[in-house]
């Protein structure tokens, strides 16, 4: 994407007239060869067309579509003027900014650019600016947009006195978050300001996030220090950022209308008031917008002209988008639209002003001065088709059922469906106070529950679960807002759904698989409180073993489950990582998960066989079937039992063939037990898991104290460490990451810590200092260029200068496809690989690892990610390189025969795995595993080379 940079900026340029400054920027594109000379042509035609003068003293002189072709590369050269330059029209231009650009792409440079310009005049700032840094931080230093909005208004606020309003108001920015929860102080040490009709203003700069106004008005009349209280605004004031609506709030009551203010019922009317939204009332229409280009600079002039012409407010915004209404008369204001080809505009117009919105259309649909080729609607799809389309089947007797594997064993037994109850509340409470009496109960009785849950699980993982839960009803920002809405009226249900509710779809907006997972237990226990709420218990259990069959297993069902009785876990939803899957596998149950809505439909009682290695249930199977699976079930417990007597063993296949099996670990603590289960070392030091514990990026001193541990434990074992592995779908809380559209393809793993070279070389200082002589091994994750590998390479061998260490390797992880295929030439200067086959997956397949109904079929045992782990072993094999497997399918007793056969060096798995997969390798024939690798090689999908498997 196009950005401004101090390296494209020339100061202090002199030109007579525009033509003289076009020559100028010409130039300097061929010079930096961006453009052939040709590319002159194309500015000077297009200002023949119309003026690029912008606003505010700039001008982006660009060329015209014909000229598109003289464009060697895309990027921009920015000139100072500080005489000026006439752009025509007597418009002075003291900034030009040259645009190269062989698509559309500076289109999103204008948002930019106009959205950074806000509304002071910056024309003399740019004029004067002495250095490039100033004047890209002019460009740059944006006022942030003040936060108006639904969110910031409260009409009719239960409150008693001054403070009280207060609260409300900067309860309101808080949980916009644009300021902490400090802010309520330190503006009750502010001197209200009365601006006159009742309506005061508070303002304060502390504990200030993001600039926010909020305006609140209280339900009954109040006063303070004498005077009507009618309605309080509080300012989270933020440089000067404000200024523009500041300046709007009093025109409105210079004009003698703040009576408007509180007469508006609705929070839009405000909005509409204060100029951020439209009012109701005003006429609107839609045209999809149809210039190839989009509302770039010329059709824009056009159209903001068209707007001046008439007495009275327009406005535009681009339907069905998240964005604010913006008025039509500023040039800048309609480009920071950044509105595209096929873009639906929505135009609103003050009444008195009705007749100018069909000519704004006919304008719009003309073409704005611009040939425009009409949009060719999409033919309509032949029925709406939702979710609600896909009629869930009732499986019936021997139909074989495929979901998500989410914890091994095999399970049989009835089903128990437990079907969600309905909850039936009033919405409005008897009176706050009764209200609030309910919830407080509802609240200690769950407490209590949980309380006793957590005392009776000798399971850590459920445990850690139930006390995230306890925080969750603690969170005092939850408590406040219930309490905002008991005051408001509502009873105890209502308000507590509505807060968990609104909670939890924010965690979930977030699309991020451990937040989303976050939610389901904020609902989870928001649904236990609810059932105390509404008098509902828990349906009772059947006696005999069972398969417990639901929509969604929220994992205090799981927990509260008697592991003797239910045999099994089936669910319609939910994926292999959820909070349910990991209980599960803690309570050592067998579940299988996300097998979708037909599985409600069994009649509770039918008798299930539950496959939670394969991810598979039988329905009412016949007795032969049943019997086998018995049988099985028999074998792997015997089999385990056998593993673990020889966990200690190296693992060497009959024909003496050594493969190394390591552990996966994400933390130091526990580190003897890993050994004590039979790892030969550590294969994945997921340190991420490290910097998630703490609460601020750790210091060198404690992450060293972090490895040495980890080291130590190993008593002389290989540790192999992979540096820091967050962004994207790996959120660290104190490490703010812009969202990104395609996380998982965005600013991840190396990328990220590239960026931020001090983090790595603290982390890589930890590592070396921690190892003194032992053997460490340092890999990078998600490398996917061989310059990020030579980069990170080069900053391990500068700060091994400084730091010796005697036993030392540096690789990386494959994790993605261009790596594989990147691998001979890789190999060379790798000392090793590692296949993170869970990434490898999804990049290889397309399917995001998290997908709720797609990660089932992100199979590792792919011939096509198989292959790519082939390359790379013969690469580094090629070059005496060892290679590693440390993703989920290195445990999958399907794929071990393979990995192997293609010869594989190492496995690096969860420890409770080592013993199975140590036993599986002895078991195998190197030369037949190599055969059968060969085999699955040439075959079209993973469930052949499943079937493939499993005849052997
Ligand atoms: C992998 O991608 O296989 C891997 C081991 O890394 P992670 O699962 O931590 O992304
Ligand atoms: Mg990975």
């Amino acid at each position: 994407m196009l950005e401004f940079t101090t390296a494209q900026i020339a100061l202090g340029q002199v030109a007579v007239d525009k033509t003289a400054a076009l020559g100028l920027l010409g130039a300097r594109l061929v010079e930096d060869g961006l453009v052939a000379e040709g590319y002159l042509a194309g500015l000077q035609a297009r200002e023949a067309q119309g003026s690029t003068y912008l606003g505010q003293g700039i001008a982006i002189p660009h060329g015209t579509p014909q000229t598109r072709d003289q464009v060697f590369a895309t990027g921009v050269r920015l000139m100072q003027f500080p005489a000026g330059v006439d752009w025509g029209d007597g418009q002075m231009v003291y900034l030009a900014i040259a645009i190269a650009a062989r698509s559309d792409e500076h289109l999103r440079l204008l948002q930019q650019l106009t959205r950074a310009l806000g509304e002071a005049d910056l024309a003399d700032a740019l004029r004067g600016a002495q250095s490039a840094d100033a004047l890209l931080q002019l460009l740059q230093g944006a006022s942030p947009e003040v936060l108006l909005d639904e969110r910031s208004i409260g009409l009719g606020v239960s409150a008693d006195d001054f403070d009280d309003l207060l609260w409300q108001g900067a309860r309101l920015l808080r949980r916009a978050e644009c300021v902490d929860a400090s802010f309520s102080a330190r503006l009750q040490q502010k001197e209200p300001l009365l601006l006159g009709e009742g309506l005061w203003l508070l303002s304060c700069d502390q504990s200030v996030r993001a600039p926010g106004l909020a305006f609140v008005t209280p339900q009954q009349p109040l006063r303070h220090l004498g005077q009507p209280l009618n309605g309080l605004f509080c300012l989270a004031s933020h440089g000067d950022a404000q200024h523009a609506l500041l300046d709007r709030l009093c025109t409105l009551l210079i004009e003698g209308r703040g009576q408007e203010l509180l007469r508006a019922t609705a929070v839009n009317g405000v909005l509409a008031l204060l100029g951020g939204a439209v009012p109701d009332d005003w006429p609107s229409a839609r045209i999809a917008l149809a210039n190839p280009h989009g509302l770039h600079a010329r059709p824009a002039k056009i159209l903001a002209q068209l707007a001046k012409e008439f007495d009275g407010e327009v406005r535009v915004r681009v339907a069905d988008s998240a964005g604010t209404p913006v008025s039509v008369k500023s040039l800048s204001k309609l480009l920071s639209l950044g509105a595209r080809r096929g873009q639906v505009l929505e135009f609103s117009v003050e009444p008195a002003i009705a007749e100018a919105l069909p000519l704004l259309l006919k304008a719009v649909e003309d073409g704005l001065g611009e040939e425009v080729e009409a949009l060719t609607p999409l033919a309509p799809l032949p029925q709406e088709l939702d979710e609600a389309d896909i009629v869930p089947v009732m499986p019936v007797a021997g139909a074989i059922i495929q979901g998500v594997a989410a914890a091994s064993g095999i399970a049989n037994g009835p089903a128990h469906v437990q079907l969600q109850q309905a909850f039936d509340y009033p919405l409005r409470g008897e009176s706050p106070a009764v209200e609030r009496q309910h919830l407080r109960a509802a609240l200690e009785r769950v407490r209590a529950d949980i309380d006793e849950l957590i005392q009776r699980s000798d399971v850590t993982a459920i445990r850690e679960i139930f006390i995230t839960h306890q925080e969750m009803l603690a969170d005092p920002g939850l408590a406040e807002e219930v309490e905002v809405r008991l005051r408001q009226g509502e009873s105890a249900p209502a308000a507590w759904l509505a807060v968990i509710d609104s909670a939890a779809r924010q965690q979930e907006s977030l699309q991020d698989t451990l937040l989303a997972e976050r939610a389901a237990d904020l609902r989870d226990v928001g649904r236990r409180v609810l059932m105390q709420l509404c008098g509902i218990s828990e349906t009772p259990e059947p006696q005999q073993p069972y398969v417990l069959v639901m929509a969604e297993v929220g994992p205090s069902d799981v927990a509260r489950l008697d592991p003797a009785r239910v045999a099994g876990i089936l669910t319609a939803r939910g994926g292999a990582t959820a909070h349910s899957a990991i209980v599960a596998r803690a309570l050592g149950i067998p579940a299988v998960v996300g097998a979708g809505d037909g599985v409600l439909l069994i009649a509770s009682g039918t008798p299930l066989l539950l496959d939670g290695q394969r991810g598979r249930v039988t329905v009412d199977p016949a007795i032969d079937v049943l019997a086998h699976a018995l049988a099985e079930r028999e074998q792997r417990v015997q089999r385990q039992q056998a593993a673990d007597a020889r966990r200690l063993e190296p693992a060497i296949t009959r024909d003496g063939h050594a493969v190394e099996v390591f552990a996966n670990i994400g933390e130091s603590a526990g580190i003897d037990r890993i050994v004590e289960q039979g790892a030969e070392g550590v294969g994945l030091l997921r340190t991420e898991l490290i910097f998630m514990a703490h609460p601020q990026l750790p210091d060198e001193a404690t992450q060293e104290a972090e490895y040495r541990r980890v080291l130590d434990g190993l008593a002389g074992r290989p540790l192999v460490v992979r540096t820091l592995d967050v962004g994207g779908d790996k959120p660290l809380p104190y490490w703010p990451i812009a969202k990104e559209e395609n996380p998982f393809l965005g600013v991840r793993g190396i990328r990220l810590t590239l960026q931020r070279p001090k983090v790595m070389e603290s982390q890589l200082r930890a590592l070396l200092r921690a190892a003194g002589d032992r053997p460490l091994r340092i890999m990078f994750p998600m490398v996917g260029q061989i310059e990020e590998w030579r980069e990170a390479r080069r900053m391990v061998d500068r700060l091994l200068e400084e730091i010796p260490v005697a036993d030392l390797q540096v690789g990386i992880m494959i994790e993605v496809p261009s790596a594989a295929l990147l691998a001979p030439v890789l190999a060379a200067e790798v000392d090793f690989f590692s296949v993170g086959t869970n990434d490898l997956t999804q990049y290889t397949l397309a399917i995001d690892r998290g997908h709720p109904s797609l990660s089932a079929q992100a199979d590792g045992l792919h011939p096509a990610v198989l292959s790519l782990i082939d390359m790379t072993v013969r690469a580094a094999h090629a070059h005496g390189k060892w290679v590693g497997v440390c993703g989920e399918l290195a445990a999958d007793a399907q794929a071990v025969p393979l990995l192997v056969g293609l010869d594989v060096d190492e496995l690096s798995v969860a420890a409770r795995s080592i013993a199975e997969v140590k036993a599986q390798v002895r078991a195998l024939s190197i030369e037949q595993a190599r055969g059968l690798a060969r085999q699955a090689l040439a075959l079209g999908s993973a469930a052949e080379v499943r079937a493939l498997v499993e005849m052997h």
